[in-house]
């Protein structure tokens, strides 16, 4: 008996970071183009055209339409602003550099992305406390925590 039908077969064309919807976080991605095979005892022989592409999140495994890469360019973008202009006005009006990049890291950031997103909140001028350490934006007079009058330092 001669069995034979068609089989798809999957290749990485390429890969890179994008927002899984299901994680909700960026994660890996690798994206897969099909062929579909005639096949004879189940061995791929002849092409017989495209099966479509699709994106695999490399930690949840789930699959998704290519569309979904289109997220990544559009939809953090109003997010990153929102979160600039929060932690601005939250720095300048007297809230601690070290405090706020706590806060975005337990909210999820990585400590890098956190220390990236305050510099270009406020910059990299701080004030310091000569008491407690805590570092603010160089608009802040005064210290949150013991109230003392803030020194300028530039940052290292
Ligand atoms: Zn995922
Ligand atoms: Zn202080």
């Amino acid at each position: 008996m001669i069995i034979f039908g068609t089989k798809a077969r999957y290749k990485t064309v390429d890969s890179g970071e994008f927002f899984c919807p299901s994680c909700q976080k960026t994660r890996q991605y690798e994206r897969k183009q099909g062929k579909n095979y005639f096949s004879l005892y189940f061995v791929p022989v002849i092409p017989m055209g495209d099966a479509g592409e699709f994106i695999e999140c490399q930690t949840c495994g789930r699959s998704y339409h290519p569309d979904v890469l289109k997220q990544r360019l559009s939809k953090p973008q109003p997010d990153v602003a929102r979160l600039l202009n929060t932690v601005k006005s939250r720095l300048e009006n007297g809230y601690p550099v070290e405090y706020m990049i706590r806060d975005l890291t337990d909210d999820g950031l990585d400590r890098d992305v956190a220390l990236n997103t305050v510099q270009m909140a406020i910059g990299r001028q701080r004030c310091q406390c000569p008491n407690c350490d805590l570092t603010y934006a160089v608009s802040v007079q005064r210290c949150a925590d013991c109230d003392r009058t803030l020194r300028e330092v530039q940052e290292r």
